[in-house]
């Protein structure tokens, strides 16, 4: 058993100043040196897992490769260190309790008052040192999630301030990230504010080792020593966090700021091997000076908020890199689109993607936007609800099914193309009981898709209920959309694709989840380069016309 070390990652402050990025791109530093690491989350909400949670509440919900329903910040750990995380890198306040009053029935305290000190911290510390003995990694960085001074987020920080007794200095530190604000009016940096949140955390028994501090300018000698001395830290522990281009830039200026050295220092753990980050910086290096755009348009519901998409987004700059074009993503709201303005909205792009969702609302859009796309030969991705509205959107209008639905939309249709799954049948309770997580998938050799991944058995990961209907599968196949990858255990069908289009297809499940910045997802990559390809026949088309029109001229 390695002796395993802790790294706690607090905010203060505010919400979103990146403690998601800021503790993966000090994980990807540590790995890089060779360390084995991962990165944990713990959020305050009573929810036992975000499975639940509408994405306008907390983003997109993101899905392990062992069926966890996580928080999107578990996406970034992944893009970042590119490793699989799973249902232990998770714990909410809701699954602290539950196991609590589970053991409570059990009667395994019988005779004690169950209390926060000290039933619910240990249980929360169980769950902190649980990762490292399951797995066995050097390094275990857990972000508390909320904001330090948080009335939910309190056991939280007692369990780490116990965790600080029970370990000891050298196996364990805390990462306190605040916001130093600029003052426009009188041009000047702030530092109140995280002398404030500082002494909150004190307040409650912790000091923090190390304040990385966000910022939009620089800064000065004088602001780091004035934040050293306030809040009780080394001049080495203050760490500059600037805005960055993109989050993908954070862990090089990290390593700018000896983020990792002053860690490892403090850790006591050696730091001779330099960090290998050759990849990373080829990826950025792509990623910032693209040769070509294209726009693609991502048709779903929770639009306003892009974080309900984020693992999609991120995807796309994955693929983009790898293609050495930059994805002009842009949102459309799928309420927005109808019979009158799909022209309008869609005509100007190089690929649509429909996005996954559950319910009636907008799917209307969705299915007129798949229609769009495979009337007028424009590169297609359905991800899961995106993939079933593409298969109700042929089903009414190429096979003429008349009212053709899904059973999730239309109990009542007389074509349920998409219907629920078998298994999913007597299950009436909602948390953490769709179809989640990886399962095999066969490629089918004679496919466009087989190109992008040039294997045939593939893992993709899932979280839905219904699936493609197989009783209609001839049907489909006779008027050109194929199911090109199949569960090999079940027979549910997991690929649609139509070879006679550009470049359409649909998936049952979400690739999304697996693009990583070192491997970016080969489905999204291909995607990618099909929407490149228009974009050169359209520049093409155009400079033919110019030609034609200068002739006609000269005439
Ligand atoms: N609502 C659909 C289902 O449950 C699709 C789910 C999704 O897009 N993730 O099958």
């Amino acid at each position: 058993m390695k002796n395993t070390k802790y790294i706690f990652v607090t905010g203060g402050v505010t919400s979103s100043l990146g403690k998601g990025i800021i503790s993966s791109s000090l994980a990807k530093l540590l790995q890089a040196r060779g360390y084995s690491v991962t990165i944990q989350k713990l959020d305050p909400y009573i929810n036992v897992d975000p499975g639940t949670l509408n994405p306008y509440e907390h983003g997109e919900c993101y899905v392990t490769q062992d069926g966890a329903e996580t928080d999107l910040d578990l996406g970034h750990y992944e893009r970042f260190l590119n490793t699989p995380t799973s249902q232990e890198n998770n714990v909410t306040t809701g699954r602290i309790y539950q196991s609590v009053i589970e053991k409570e029935r059990r009667g395994d305290y019988l005779g004690k008052t169950v209390q926060v000190i000290p039933h619910i911290t240990d249980e929360i510390k169980k769950r902190i040192r649980l990762v490292a003995k399951k797995y066995n990694y050097d390094i275990v960085i857990t972000e508390i999630g909320g904001t330090v001074g948080d009335i939910e987020s309190l056991p939280y920080i007692e369990s780490v301030r116990q965790l600080k007794w029970d370990l000891g200095p050298s196996n364990c530190l805390v990462v306190h990230l605040t916001l130093v604000p600029y003052l426009p009016t009188s041009g000047e940096l702030k530092t109140k504010p995280t002398q404030h949140s500082v002494k909150m955390l004190q307040e409650a028994g912790i000091q923090p080792d190390i304040l990385v501090l966000r910022t939009q300018k620089k800064l000065s000698e004088d602001i780091r020593n004035k934040v050293a001395l306030f809040c009780n830290v080394q001049i080495s522990s203050v760490i500059e966090s600037i805005d960055a281009f993109t989050i993908y830039e954070v862990p090089l200026l990290m390593q700018d700021e000896k983020l990792d050295e002053t860690v490892l220092h403090k850790l006591n753990l050696p730091a001779n091997q330099k960090p290998d980050l050759g990849p990373w910086k080829e990826f950025l290096k792509r990623l910032k000076s693209p040769k070509e755009t294209v726009r693609i348009g991502l048709v779903g519901k929770y639009v306003e908020l892009h974080d309900a998409y984020k693992s999609i987004s991120e995807s796309f700059t994955h693929a983009g890199a790898a293609n050495e074009c930059k994805v002009d993503l842009e949102f459309i709201h799928s309420e927005q689109i109808n019979e009158n303005n799909a022209g309008q909205k869609l005509g100007h792009l190089e690929g649509i993607l429909v996005a996954p969702g559950f319910g009636s609302r907008g799917i209307e859009g969705k299915i007129l936007a798949a229609r769009y796309a495979r009337e007028h030969d424009i590169p297609f991705l359905g991800i899961c609800l995106g993939m079933q509205c593409a298969v109700i959107e042929f089903a009414r209008n190429v096979l003429g099914f008349e009212n053709a639905n899904s059973t999730e939309i239309n109990r009542r249709t007389p074509f349920p193309v998409i219907d629920l799954m078998e298994e999913q049948k007597g299950i009436t309770t909602k948390g953490g009981t769709m179809r989640l997580g990886a399962y095999p998938c066969r490629v089918e050799k004679n496919s466009r898709i087989y190109q992008a991944y040039k294997k045939e058995l593939v893992n993709e990961r899932h979280r839905h209920r219904y699936e493609f209907n197989n009783k209609y599968l001839k049907d489909f196949e006779k008027a050109g959309m194929k199911a090109v990858g199949i569960n090999p255990d079940t027979n549910l069908v997991e690929i649609m694709e139509m070879p006679e289009h550009r470049w359409f297809v649909g998936v049952q499940f979400h690739p999304e989840y697996r693009s990583t910045v070192l491997q970016p997802h080969p489905v999204f990559v291909d995607f990618v380069k099909a929407t490149i390809s228009l974009v050169r026949e359209k520049n093409k088309t155009m400079k033919q016309q110019e030609i034609k029109e200068a002739e006609r001229n000269l005439n």
